[in-house]
Order: structure tokens, then C-alpha cells, then sequence
């Protein structure tokens, strides 16, 4: 029997009348019935986490409970990978991956909980100001919408809910309509840790109906949404005078540069193009080659791309599992025909089979095809040629988005070329554009987002500075 979950509010589960199918994304069979939210029900959620945010909790319980929930989340890490991998398609290691992740990245909001503090601000530079002294001090904002999108449901759910809590914000969190399960699991490990009514609300149903009430309420201070491009600039355009925080796309790109380690540079982009099936914001989407080491490179990258097994994502031995829909498998699978009809060659790959598409990698497809300009998100991999430094760093521009780069080189001068020239939020050398950990400042420029993530970067935006002067005898 299909269990049926309503909205997550106050703590309990409340019944919806409308339901949305959750489906495990190798089988296609229904695991479980979530409930489409009504308008009563987030206006309910959002009088209730107006009301607790009036007095915030003070920092070390919120330490004291993120820290709790951390340790919950990891004792039943394979419970969480388990719902992951299914409701996603991820390989069961990869969930059991993402689940561990999780837990860390609770317990480094919980530890930036207690180092909340403002600056003293030197104020007796100004003739006049001998006797005040100055000083900021920082509150959270209030209420916060968190919108997460579905290829990492649990991880990027921590990233919102993790600082939001540790900064002392009420949040009404929107998981991804394909993948809610995990937000769900992870609202009632809150419960256990002692996080009190009216903090955490999981509102499930429709994107679109869910963000119009949250751009459109005057009583939500802030939005931050993971998602795609479009979904983020139609909330920034609609939020008013919300602060707004937005992790976008990316089409990461990865030089190999003629003195790198190719072994493990074709090892590190096999792995990274196609973990979840490429549907990753940093997964490696653009391999520029050298001219030199470009067949050395090539040949070593079919090797490992063609060693990666693809099937059930719960048999352990699985490395790719399937893409999220059928309308991901045919998006992926026309756009890697455009780009075979643009003159691109197929070294491995461009296979449907089930769910799956099979690990691609194309070869010198032209700068403008969509595998190439657009978001992939899928396991499709394109190779090009470079002849000099100057000619890669523009090809790595030549970008609308700016999340991630990587960089394969042991030339100190061309790495701090390159470190200053490519534009983007991180630069990872001698490793590829997907390379995360989660206490490090990660967000993008141009297109691919505004604000970072990070517990204590995502912090600095969930809190107002207020600056405090005092004016003694
Ligand atoms: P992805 O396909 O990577 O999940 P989306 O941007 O489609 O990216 O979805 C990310 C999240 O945004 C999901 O939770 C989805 O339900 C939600 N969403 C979709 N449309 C809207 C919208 N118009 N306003 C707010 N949230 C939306």
C-alpha cells in the first residue's frame, strides 16, 4: 500500500483532498502520495511561523537541536539513502553518499549557531565622535521560503533548512514535486531533535501556485531557491522587496591542459560527468583538450566512461542510474542529435535503454550547440580541441552562466592566468568543476545564481546587520 503524506506543519502531518504520485524512477511504479497544498494551508503555515519568529530561539538551543537532528540524519543515513535513491534514480551509493553529506552539513550550521556576532566599528576617526562607540549586531530576517529542486533532495534541503534554523529564521521549505520524500523524512528527524512547532513547514504541490503565494506574501522575508534558471529569475523579478539568494545552472566547463595528468583527468571527468546521470549544477559538461593530449585524452576517457555500469540504482554495483522523466530522456536525447547533425561525433554512448540514457561523450561539437550553450543535465560529456591559453580561457568565458570551473595543469603561471581570467564563483585545479564540500563558499556569477551557499555564507543573507551607536556623557 502507497502511504499518503498531507503538508508538514506545526510539527504533523495535516490531509490534503489532492495528492501528487511519487514515483521510483527506475520502475516507474508509485512509492508514495504527497499532498497538493491548498492556499488555506501555506497561509496556515505562514501565520504559524510568523508567530514563533517573533522570538527567536536563542543560539545555542538552535545549536543544540541542529546539532541532535545532524546526529538522527546519520544514524539512519541508509534509511535516507534508500528513499533517495529511489525517488531520484541516484545509484544507492551515491544516496548513501549524499545522506552522510547531510548530516555534516547540519552539524556545521549547528556550529555556526554560536558564532553569530557583528563588528565594532571604529567611529572616533570623525572629529566629534570621542565619546560614542559603534557596533553591529545581526538578527534573522524573519520567515524564509526555501524552494530545493530535485537532483540532490536531501542535501540541498540542509543547505536551506540548516542555516535558516541555525540563524534563527522560521522556514517553510517547498521540495521538488518529484522528489519530496526525503524533506519530508527529514522534517520529522527535526521533530525528534526537539525543533519546536512553527519553525519548519514542507509544503508540497505545485511549483508555480507555492511560488506565487511566497513572492506575493508580504509576510515572508526572504526567498532562496535551487533550480533552473528561468524558475529563479521569475521569482527575483516577482519578490518585491524580499532579499533573494538563487543557486541557477551551469554548463561547467574543464580544461586538460598538454602537461596535466591525463589518467586522471579522463578518471576525474568520467566520474563527474556522469554521477546522479550529469544531473548535477557542476556537473563537467564542456572538456576542452589541448590539441597535443587531445586522442591521448580521448582514448583514456572511452576507457573509463564505458567501465561505468548503469541499471538498478539500488544494486550496489550500479554507477548510473536513470534521468528523472521521460521528458529529460527525450530533451537529452534530441539535443545530442542536434549536436551529431551540427558535425559532432559520438565516441560512446547516445543509447536509451529503460530510463536510462547511457553515458555520452560527444566529440568537437560546435560552441553553439544547445550539448555545448544550455544546461545539459544529463550524463553527455563534449570534448574540443585548443590550441593556446588565451584562445581556452575565451572558450571558457563564452558562457552565459559562471558557477564552477576546473582546470588540469601543473604550469604555475597558466594556473594563476586562469585564476584570474576565468570568470566564474570557484576554480578547481587538478580536479574538475564538481568538486564540493559543503562548509565551502559555493555559488555562481553571471546566470548561474546570486548569494553563495556554505552554512556561514548562506547565514550572512538570512540575517539583517543592524548598526547600533552610543553616545556617552
Ligand atoms: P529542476 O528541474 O532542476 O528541479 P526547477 O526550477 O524546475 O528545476 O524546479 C526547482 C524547484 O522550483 C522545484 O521545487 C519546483 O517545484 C519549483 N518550481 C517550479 N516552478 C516554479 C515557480 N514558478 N515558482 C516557484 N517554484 C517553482
Amino acid at each position: 500500500m502507497t502511504v499518503t503524506y498531507g503538508q508538514w506543519t506545526n510539527n504533523a502531518y495535516t490531509s490534503s483532498t489532492d495528492s501528487i504520485g511519487v514515483m521510483n524512477k527506475f520502475t516507474d511504479e508509485v512509492i508514495a502520495e504527497v499532498g497538493v497544498a491548498s492556499k488555506a494551508d501555506f497561509d496556515s503555515m505562514v501565520d504559524s511561523a510568523e508567530n514563533v519568529s517573533a522570538s527567536p530561539l536563542p543560539p545555542y538551543k538552535r545549536f543544540e537541536i541542529l546539532k541532535k537532528a545532524s546526529e538522527l540524519l546519520k544514524e539512519k543515513q541508509h534509511e535516507f539513502a534508500e528513499v533517495i535513491a529511489k525517488e531520484v534514480g541516484k545509484s544507492i551509493t551515491e544516496a548513501t553518499g549524499e545522506a552522510g553529506r547531510s548530516s555534516l552539513t547540519l552539524e556545521v550550521s549547528a556550529e555556526e549557531a554560536k558564532r553569530i556576532s557583528g563588528e565594532v566599528v571604529p567611529v572616533e576617526s570623525a572629529p566629534g565622535s570621542e565619546s560614542r562607540q559603534a557596533f553591529t549586531i545581526k538578527e534573522p530576517v524573519g520567515v524564509i521560503g526555501a524552494i530545493t529542486p530535485f537532483n540532490v533532495p536531501l542535501n540541498l534541503v540542509c543547505h536551506k533548512v540548516g542555516p535558516a534554523i541555525a540563524s534563527g529564521n522560521a522556514v517553510i521549505l517547498k521540495p521538488a514535486e518529484v522528489t519530496p520524500l526525503s524533506a519530508l523524512k527529514l522534517a520529522e528527524v527535526f521533530k525528534e531533535a526537539g525543533l519546536p512547532d512553527g519553525w519548519l513547514h514542507v509544503i508540497t504541490g505545485k511549483g508555480k501556485d507555492i511560488g506565487t503565494w511566497m513572492t506575493e506574501s508580504e509576510r515572508i522575508q526572504m526567498i532562496t531557491f535551487t533550480g533552473s534558471p528561468g524558475v529563479g529569475l521569475w521569482l527575483k523579478q516577482h519578490a518585491g522587496h524580499k532579499k533573494v539568494s538563487l543557486e541557477l545552472g551551469n554548463n561547467s566547463a574543464v580544461v586538460v591542459h598538454q602537461d596535466a595528468d591525463i589518467e586522471t583527468a579522463a578518471q576525474q571527468v568520467a566520474q563527474k560527468s556522469f554521477n546522479n546521470a550529469g544531473q548535477v549544477c557542476i556537473s563537467v559538461q564542456r572538456v576542452y583538450v589541448q590539441n597535443d593530449v587531445k586522442q591521448a585524452f580521448l582514448e583514456k576517457l572511452k576507457v573509463e566512461t564505458e567501465k561505468l555500469v548503469t541499471g538498478d540504482p539500488m544494486d550496489k554495483n550500479t554507477d548510473v542510474g536513470p534521468v528523472i522523466g521521460k521528458d529529460a530522456l527525450q530533451r537529452v536525447s534530441d539535443w545530442v542529435k542536434e549536436a551529431v547533425d551540427q558535425g559532432a561525433d559520438v565516441l560512446t554512448g547516445n543509447k536509451i535503454e529503460g530510463n536510462i540514457f547511457l553515458p555520452t561523450v560527444l566529440v568537437d561539437p560546435p560552441q553553439e550547440a544547445k550539448v555545448c550553450r544550455e544546461e545539459v543535465f544529463g550524463p553527455v560529456v563534449s570534448v574540443i580541441g585548443y590550441q593556446s591559453e588565451g584562445e581556452v580561457i575565451g572558450l571558457v568565458n563564452d558562457s552565459k552562466y559562471g558557477l564552477q570551473a576546473g582546470l588540469f595543469t601543473n604550469d604555475l603561471t597558466f594556473m594563476m592566468k586562469a585564476a584570474k581570467e576565468i570568470k566564474v564563483g570557484g576554480l578547481i585545479v587538478n580536479d574538475t568543476s564538481g568538486y564540493r564540500v559543503d562548509h565551502m563558499p559555493y555559488g555562481g556569477l553571471k546566470e548561474s545564481g546570486e548569494g553563495k551557499e556554505g552554512p556561514k555564507y548562506a547565514m550572512q543573507d538570512m540575517m539583517n546587520e543592524r548598526l547600533i551607536v552610543l553616545q556617552g556623557s
